[in-house]
This record gives C-alpha cells, sequence and structure tokens, in this order.
C-alpha cells in the first residue's frame, strides 16, 4: 500500500511535468522561430545596408572578406550576393567566387527583382533576400540562409536547462511525500493489522489515537466499535451460557465444558466425574411457598454447592477463554483443577470434576455436597429443609460423549432416589460396591481408633549368617468386631486418602514407644522399626512430637527406627532432610522402605543420611527364581553398594532357606521373612525370641533341611 501509493504520487508527478515541458517546448519553440526569423531579417538587412554602400566601390576580394566573416556565424548556414545582372556571385568562399555557375535561390532573385525583402521559411532553414539598392533601383541582392531551431533540438536545451532546477525540488518532494504516505500509511497498516487480528477472534485490539485527524477518527471509531463488541459478546455469553436465577452455568456452558473435559481424559488416560444433584423435596417447597421463594431456595441451595466446590463463579468472556466447542482455552494444569458447577434447569444442578485420582474420591465430594445440604435453610423467615440426592457417573467409564456421561449420571441420581434419598450412587455397580466398602471402612476406623481396636504386631529381623534375632518391625493390625484380624493393605490407603492416617499414625508411634519400654522391662532390649506414612512426614512439626513422645516414653531414642519410603525422600528432599537431621541427631535411624521401587538414583539417596535400605520382597522374591538372573543381580548390586556406603541391608519377605543363602552370601546384614516368622503379638514375639535365642544355630538346621 506505502510502495503503490509512492509509485502514484511519482506517475503524478512525472506526468504533470511532461505536459508542462511539452507546453513550455512547444511556447519556446514558436518565440525562438519568431526571434530567429527577427534576426535573419535584421542580420541580412545590416548586411545589405552595409554592402549596398560600398558595392559599386570597393574591390570584390575586400566584399569576400567581409561575407566570410559574417559567415562565422553559428547559425548561418550560407549566405550569397549577387549583381544585377548575374555576373557577380560572392559568398565568403573565395573558390566558388565571384562567377556562379549554379541555380540561385529564389528569394535572391525575388528581392532583386521586386527591389524588397523576401523570405522563406522551411522547416529547419530560413532563407532571406535583401536588395541591395542604389539611388532607388536595386543593384544587387543579399541572401541569408539561416538555421531555424527544430522542436526535439529546443526540447533538448529546455530539458538540460531544466533538470538542474527541477531535480532537487523533484528529489525533495518524493521525500516529502514518503513522509506524508508514511504518516497515512503506517497508523492505516496498523488499523489493518488490528482489524485483521478482530476478525480472527482476537478482540483484544485497540489502535492508536494519533495521527491525521481522520486516521485519528478512524483509530477512535475502531476502539469504541471493539469496545462495543466486547460488551456485546459477554452480554450474549451472560445470556446464552449463565442461569438467570442461580448466576451459575447453563446447560449450554456446562455441556460445552463436560465434552471438553471428556476429550482431555480420552487424550490423557485419566478419569473426570459428573455429579448430577437433584433436590430432595423441591417440589413441595415450590408448590407451599411459591415460585418466588422457590427461586431463593435455588439461589441459596446454588451458593452453598459454590462455597464447597472450587469453581470460578462468574463465567465472563475474555478471549482466552471463548467458550468454543471443542476449544482448549486451559492450560494442562488448570484444566486438571478445574470444577465446573451448572444449573441444568429445574431443581437438577450438575458439578463436574475434570479429574480425579481415584473414581471412588467422587464419593467423597458427594457425601460433602448431601452432608451440607442436609443443614436448613432460611428462607423469607421461614426454615426450609431439604436433602440433595446425588448421581455420579465417570467418564470415559460410563461414556464417551456428553449425552451418554449426563444419561449415565442422570440414571444414578434416579438410583439414588430410590435407595430413599439424600445418598449418592455411582452409575457403575462396581464402583457402587467399592464407594460403599470404602465409606463402611472410614466409618469403622473412625471407631476402631475411638474404641481401641488398633494393635501393633512385631516381626522379627534376624541376622543374615546366624539367624539370631536382631530387631523387628512394628505392623499395625486391625481387630475388626465383624470382620476379624483386618491387615493393613485394607485400609491404610483409605485412612490415607480421608486424613485419618495422622491419628493412626499417632497412635501408631505412641504405642511403639509404649512397647519398647514394656519389652525393655522384659529385659528385651531390641530395635524396633515403624512404617511413616508420607502425610505424617509432611506434618512440619513431626520431629519436634516424636522426640517430644520419646522423650515422656524415656525410650532409649536408638531403639527406635523409621521407615519411610524412597518417594518421601525424594518428594520434599529439605523438608525430610531437616527432619532426618533432627531425628538422627536425637539417635533414631533411619531406614528407606520398599527399596528398588521407586525410581531415584542410589546417588540422590546416598546424599540423604540413611542407615538402613530395605531390599523391597518383590526383588527378593525373584531371588529363589533360576531363571530370573536379573533379579540376582539387582539383589547384589543393591547390597554391595550399600555395603560400601555403610548402610544395613535388610531383605525383606524371605520365604524360603536358598533365598536366605543367597543373601547371606551376598553380605546382606538382616532377614525379614516368613521364612523366620510372621509378625505377631507383643507376647507371641517374646516367646519366639526367647526359644529362638535358647536355639542358636537355627541357620544350620535350616540348611540341613534343604540338604
Ligand atoms: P511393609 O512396610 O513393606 O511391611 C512388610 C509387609 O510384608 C508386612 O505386611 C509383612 O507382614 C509382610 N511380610 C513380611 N514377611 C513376608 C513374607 O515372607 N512374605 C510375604 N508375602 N509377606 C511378608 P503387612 O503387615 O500386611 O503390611 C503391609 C504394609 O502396610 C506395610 O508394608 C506398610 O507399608 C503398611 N503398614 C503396616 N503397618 C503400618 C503402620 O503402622 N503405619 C503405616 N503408615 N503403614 C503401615
Ligand atoms: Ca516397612
Ligand atoms: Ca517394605
Amino acid at each position: 500500500m506505502h510502495f503503490r501509493f509512492l509509485v502514484l504520487l511519482l506517475g503524478i508527478a512525472i506526468a504533470l511535468l511532461s505536459v508542462q515541458l511539452v507546453t513550455d517546448t512547444m511556447r519556446e519553440v514558436r518565440q525562438l522561430r519568431e526571434a530567429r526569423l527577427a534576426e535573419a531579417l535584421s542580420i541580412t538587412s545590416v548586411i545589405a545596408r552595409s554592402l549596398e554602400k560600398q558595392f559599386d566601390i570597393i574591390e570584390l576580394e575586400d566584399i569576400e572578406d567581409i561575407l566570410a566573416k559574417v559567415r562565422v556565424h553559428p547559425d548561418i548556414v550560407k549566405l550569397s550576393v549577387v549583381d544585377r545582372d548575374l555576373t557577380i556571385y560572392l559568398d565568403g568562399n573565395p573558390r566558388t567566387s565571384p562567377v556562379a555557375s549554379f541555380n540561385y535561390s529564389d528569394v535572391q532573385l525575388n528581392a532583386l527583382k521586386i527591389a524588397a525583402t523576401d523570405f522563406k521559411i522551411s522547416g529547419d532553414r530560413i532563407k532571406v533576400g535583401e536588395p541591395l539598392m542604389s539611388k532607388g533601383i536595386a543593384t544587387g541582392s543579399v541572401m541569408v540562409e539561416f538555421r531555424n531551431p527544430g522542436f526535439w533540438q529546443t526540447l533538448d536545451q529546455i530539458i538540460w536547462g531544466k533538470l538542474l532546477t527541477i531535480a532537487p525540488i523533484l528529489i525533495t518532494a518524493m521525500l516529502f511525500a514518503m513522509g506524508l504516505v508514511t504518516q497515512i500509511t503506517q497508523p492505516l497498516r496498523k488499523l489493518s493489522n488490528s482489524a485483521k487480528a478482530v476478525s480472527e477472534g482476537n478482540l483484544d485490539q485497540s489502535v492508536d489515537e494519533r495521527g491525521p485527524k481522520e486516521i485519528r477518527q478512524l483509530g477512535v471509531s475502531f476502539n469504541t466499535m471493539i469496545a462495543t463488541v466486547k460488551a456485546n459478546i459477554e452480554q450474549i455469553c451472560q445470556l446464552a451460557y449463565v442461569d438467570r436465577v442461580t448466576q451459575l452455568p447453563n446447560r449450554e456452558y456446562f455441556r460445552m465444558e463436560l465434552t471438553r473435559a471428556i476429550k482431555r481424559a480420552q487424550r490423557n488416560g485419566h478419569s473426570g466425574a459428573l455429579l448430577f444433584v437433584d433436590l430432595d423435596g423441591f417440589k413441595r417447597v415450590n408448590d407451599t411457598l411459591g415460585h418466588d421463594l422457590g427461586d431463593r431456595l435455588l439461589t441459596a441451595f446454588a451458593d452453598r454447592m459454590k462455597a464447597l466446590v472450587r469453581t470460578e463463579d462468574t463465567i465472563s468472556w475474555n478471549s482466552s477463554a471463548t467458550p468454543i466447542e471443542g476449544g482448549e482455552p486451559l492450560s494442562e494444569d488448570a484444566a486438571k483443577e478445574k470444577q465446573v458447577l451448572a444449573r441444568l434447569g429445574g431443581d437438577e444442578f450438575t458439578l463436574l470434576l475434570s479429574e480425579i485420582r481415584e473414581e471412588t474420591d467422587a464419593a467423597m465430594v458427594s457425601r460433602r455436597i448431601i452432608k451440607a445440604m442436609g443443614e436448613p435453610f432460611e428462607i423469607g423467615g421461614t426454615e426450609v429443609r431439604i436433602g440433595a440426592s446425588v448421581g455420579i457417573a465417570t467418564f470415559p467409564r460410563d461414556g464417551s460423549n456428553y449425552q451418554q456421561v449426563l444419561k449415565s449420571a442422570d440414571m444414578a441420581m434416579y438410583l439414588a432416589k430410590e435407595e430413599g434419598k439424600n445418598t449418592f450412587r455411582y452409575f457403575s455397580e462396581e464402583l457402587n460396591h467399592r464407594a460403599s466398602h470404602r465409606l463402611e471402612v472410614e466409618t469403622d476406623l473412625r471407631n476402631a481408633l475411638a474404641q481401641g481396636q488398633l494393635e501393633l504386631h512385631y516381626q522379627p529381623k534376624v541376622d543374615c549368617r546366624t539367624g539370631a534375632p536382631v530387631s523387628m518391625e512394628a505392623l499395625v493390625r486391625w481387630r475388626h468386631p465383624q470382620r476379624g484380624m483386618v491387615r493393613p493393605g485394607d485400609f491404610i490407603r483409605i485412612a490415607e486418602e480421608t486424613g485419618l492416617i495422622l491419628p493412626l499414625g499417632d497412635w501408631v508411634l505412641r504405642a511403639a514407644c509404649a512397647q519398647i519400654t514394656v519389652f525393655a522391662s522384659q529385659g528385651l532390649e531390641m530395635p524396633m522399626a515403624v512404617n511413616i506414612s508420607p502425610q505424617q512426614f509432611e506434618q512440619p512439626d513431626f520431629s519436634e512430637r516424636l522426640l517430644e513422645l520419646v522423650g515422656q516414653e524415656k525410650i532409649r531414642p536408638g531403639l527406635l527406627e523409621l521407615e519411610i519410603t524412597e518417594a518421601m525422600a525424594m518428594s520434599d528432599p529439605g523438608r525430610a532432610l531437616d527432619h532426618i537431621r533432627k531425628l538422627k541427631r536425637a539417635g533414631i535411624r533411619f531406614a528407606i522402605d520398599d527399596f528398588g521401587t521407586g525410581h531415584s538414583s542410589l546417588s540422590q539417596l546416598s546424599r540423604l543420611p540413611f542407615d538402613v535400605f530395605k531390599i523391597d520382597r518383590s526383588f527378593i522374591d525373584a531371588l529363589g527364581d533360576d531363571a530370573d538372573q536379573h533379579g540376582f543381580a539387582i539383589v547384589r548390586t543393591i547390597v554391595a553398594m550399600a555395603q560400601s556406603l555403610n548402610y544395613e541391608t535388610v531383605a525383606e519377605g524371605v520365604e524360603t532357606v536358598e533365598q536366605q543363602q543367597m543373601l547371606a552370601e551376598m553380605g546382606c546384614t538382616l532377614s525379614q521373612g516368613y521364612l523366620f516368622a510372621r509378625p505377631m503379638p507383643a507376647n507371641d514375639f517374646i516367646s519366639w525370641v526367647r526359644a529362638r535365642q535358647a536355639e542358636p544355630s537355627r541357620q544350620a538346621k535350616g540348611k540341613r533341611k534343604a540338604a
């Protein structure tokens, strides 16, 4: 645009200049010719007047000399003088004079005949004839032939003459024009770029409101237009995507968000959940209290829901989050966190959990909702009690598109209503089962803690070479009134997910310390290892509290060993190191549990001051297996490295004599496993140790058995 504008200007300038040149040249040619004619006439006349007085008197050679001098004039092509009888011919050239032997020009003869000036203009020549007068009669005539300037010759002269003056003017004018054009086209270009961006959907545009008046106005209008469009879109979004009563997102918005979340889940291989929440008894309230109060109840319900979930309260349009179907406006992290609460209509609400760790996580949220909605609402001075039924569908399991997932959640919601309301149901039977089991365990576990159903069992760790008991690991057990003895595998995870692990872990530490004292009083001073859960270790005051406990129980800190996993040590090495240092300073020992299952490198771990590596059972299992040379190599490497770093090694889950022998040969320090003893109650443990101590050479016996 800029360039084309310049070319246009240049073209116009050249055209104007050319027209000017042509008219100038024509005028000048005319003037020049007139001047030349006048000049020719006067020159000829001067020659004639000067000759006529002398023509009869002076010598012909002298006349010839005069003519020769005149001929030098650049515009004179030819000149000649003849006498009345045409006997003399002079032309300033001695070779052709004095006698003419060729044709005389018309004007020369005419001038002689009519005794007056005659001339003839032909193309590029002017011929003038002038009589030489003496006493009233013509005694001879002069003819001078002049060059007459032509058009192109004149043009050439004019151009060269003018170019010198025009060129600087032209250049200055072009520079000026360029500046001017830039001033006009630059804002226009910006404007055009902004308009293009707007047409592509990016409304975050504004242009400069500066420059020439018209451009400025254009800028102002553009900015106003964008502001109006934005406001309109915002309004349209509000109308299209926001529920009028509760100000929550509506069904349409929810459809887009759910569709997007399902696609993400399918792509990334995770799960999400849709909670379909329906008010119990809303119809009754609406019928008895009227629609106004019904609406207010819905708003109060929505507000209470909002307080429960992590959700954006308003849908506001911005260019980065255009609610366009299939678009992906959020960053992965933001999308993961995203929870969308919407009102589909009537008394139906939906909550989208974009990403969940466990499908049964949705049950926890549902319970929170049901509990919160069970509290009475205060509407128009009356206390209103309603409840909520929740149907849960997970995706992609229960549907691969919006309709399917919504339908599944809706069906699950009906099941919940049928089950007596104020409850939740999964669409999938299996999940229902798992969720109810989890709920049961959770409730029971709370009771277990309160009612003292937990106890510790102790599994010995023996010297790898001699088989003598050296230390023990405390493992929690739950004596369930109906289910009997429950192993930690069935409840530790749930305890961790519900936060119950903290009181549980406290109980374990307390019980372990107490038992160390009891064992000591029975003459058994043996180190005891206790398992620590990540959440416990993440507590900033963990080490202080433990040291306080150790102080209260008056146990020797060297008798306590904490088992933590690689992941715990590596997730926040700063904090881990802090706890480890403090506790180690007091004399408490540290073991890495399940070593080899994590992904941390030995060099990373060796920077943390541990005392023991507990080699995971999976590696020990592989030991007896001839086919698994790989497992053998791993265990041997771990043991060798641990030795070089001065760590003790404990082999977990030793079940066979072969395993035991291999470990002993590799130089493993301690062994723990069913080969020696299962975890047992404190009393059994002390009897086992006594019996074992009375009969020290079990290893040899084992060897004999194996043989
Ligand atoms: P862990 O720390 O790896 O404990 C070793 C598990 O292996 C124990 O299972 C033990 O009974 C079992 N075991 C020992 N020797 C053998 C064997 O030769 N063969 C087989 N197949 N298993 C053997 P348990 O007691 O069921 O504990 C399971 C897990 O629960 C423990 O794994 C530990 O991670 C966790 N846990 C146990 N007690 C506590 C506790 O007080 N606090 C915390 N946070 N976690 C605990
Ligand atoms: Ca352990
Ligand atoms: Ca272990």
